[in-house]
């Protein structure tokens, strides 16, 4: 006898926050700072002060429409912004400003790039090239930052007023791979518009999962059940999995799932209930009087011409335009300097073939920065050296071991590779009159391998290089020393 097991459909939405590299906060004029004195970038506004006004951070509004038209969004034509009213001792005026029914972007979507999946679900991606639906991006304000010690709590108000940006995909997401790679585009794309740094373990993005399971050929939606607390790219995977496969071994039990908020324990690799649905909040949001409704079309053809050449599109160009493979496109594209690195490197000497700098960048430049601090902006070579490096291993003039040897001096003291071939002796022999002196040492010294050379044997030619690399210490330019013997002999 075999049972069947019921197979589980796994449906997943991100609510991720991202803040803004604006230099002011979004409703006053205080600086956005990390690691100042706490307490010290504050104002009546970011307070919760009774009496106090917002006013619009103009700057923010552009970096959340810039992120709407990168990512494929609409922009309402008139946006406002809403009280969403709760208490918690990080938000002293109990409401929080942000925007409910009309927000500043609608729909679009994020397309999850191959490498941006987890190195160990790259070669099995269900869905190549898919792109995941966005619901909406709002824009809101950051929280106060509370810090719990053993018997009390510390608050920080210098986050309090940061502009935070929300950015809600459609449940279109069915696996833990799949938010991985999801974050890792998004943040890609953050990082190209400069409107967020979109670090995790930096806490400048934030991630909320909405995660819900049904069996296959069910059609409505499973529970809804909200992860919280997820402030690393490895907590996302691990925490989907670990609730699909709790939910899934619940429903096998027969258990019904109820719609509840569950908190993430990265310590125990767990999560544990927060709040069912019926002790949710009810927010009552309702406009903001302090803010007027914003006219969004004259920002929006401010910003439109700010859309950068996105990841994707940079990937496809450089394909076609420098021959790369879909791999090293996708390395070279992922960071938006090292793409621009590479292409200065490729610009530098349009005679060195773009595909031979792209394998230098690939696997010499960002395995040697690897233990470089600082990264690419710190790096001590610079494009047009690697390009004259790659240069003169096209022409001839040193081997591809020597290359190797001169990267690693340009990497340890930034100085030029020419100057680098030089001390270290690597100049190849390419003057005809010294190899032929050689070349005829050799040959007179050598009178039988001559005959075997006459009679055709390409393995004596050989041996004639050979030796005239060992008589040169390995400096001699083999390809003309075998022309030099080959017209010597052969006439
Ligand atoms: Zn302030
Ligand atoms: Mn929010």
């Amino acid at each position: 006898m075999s049972f069947v097991m019921p197979k589980y459909i796994v449906t997943i939405g991100l609510e991720v926050h991202a803040q803004l590299t604006t230099r002011s906060k979004m409703f006053c004029g205080c600086a956005v700072a990390y690691g100042e004195e706490p307490n010290t970038l504050t104002c009546p506004t970011c307070l919760g002060l009774p009496g106090a006004l917002p006013v619009l951070n103009e700057a923010a509004i552009e970096k959340t429409i810039l992120t709407g038209l990168m990512l494929g969004c609409s922009i309402p034509p008139v946006v406002k912004w809403d009280r969403k009213n709760y208490f918690y001792p990080d938000m002293p005026k109990n409401y929080q400003i942000t925007q409910f029914d009309l927000p500043l972007c609608l729909e679009g979507g994020v397309p999850l790039y191959d490498l941006a999946y987890p190195k160990d679900a790259q070669k099995s991606i269900a869905n190549p090239g898919k792109i995941v639906q966005l619901t909406r991006i709002h824009l809101e304000e950051d929280v106060a930052k509370s810090t719990h010690h053993d018997k009390f709590t510390t608050i920080d108000f210098n986050r309090a007023g940061t502009p935070l940006m929300e950015i809600v995909s459609e449940p279109d997401l069915a696996s833990a791979e799949e938010a991985f790679a999801y974050l890792t585009s998004l943040r890609q794309i953050l990082v190209y518009g400069g409107v967020s740094d979109a670090d995790m373990e930096k806490g400048q993005m934030r991630c909320d999962v909405n995660i819900s399971v049904r069996p296959e050929g069910q059609e409505q939606l499973g529970a809804k059940i909200e992860l919280k607390n997820l402030n690393s790219m490895s907590a996302v995977r691990r925490a989907i999995k670990f609730e699909s496969e709790r939910q899934i071994d619940c429903l096998e039990r027969g258990e019904k799932l109820i719609q509840s908020t569950r908190r993430w324990d990265d310590d125990r690799g767990e999560t544990t209930l927060m709040r069912t649905k019926e002790d949710a909040h009810d927010y009552r949001y309702f406009p903001d009087p302090d803010l007027l409704p914003l006219r969004t079309p004259d920002i929006v053809a401010r910003v439109r011409p700010l859309v950068p050449e996105l990841p994707h599109e940079k990937r496809s160009r450089f394909e076609s335009e420098y021959g790369c493979s879909a791999y090293d496109a996708g390395v070279l594209a992922s960071d938006k300097q090292l793409a621009a690195w590479y292409e200065a490197a490729v610009g530098a000497d349009p005679a060195v073939p773009a595909k031979k700098v792209a394998n230098w960048v690939i696997n010499d430049l960002l395995g040697a920065l690897k233990d470089t601090e600082g990264g690419l902006a710190a790096c001590a070579v610079q494009p047009a050296q690697l390009s004259a490096l790659a240069a003169a291993v096209e022409a001839g003039k040193i081997s591809n071991s020597q290359a190797k040897e001169v990267f690693a001096e340009m990497m340890a003291s930034g100085a030029e590779p020419a100057a680098i071939i030089k001390s270290k002796g690597f100049e190849q022999v390419s003057d005809s009159g010294a190899l032929e002196a050689i070349v005829d040492q050799i040959l007179a010294a050598n009178p039988d391998k001559v005959a075997e050379v006459k009679g055709g044997n390409d393995k004596a030619m050989n041996w004639f290089t050979g030796q005239a690399m060992k008589a040169s210490q390995g400096k001699a330019n083999p390809k003309m020393v075998t022309e030099i013997v080959r017209r010597k002999v052969l006439g």
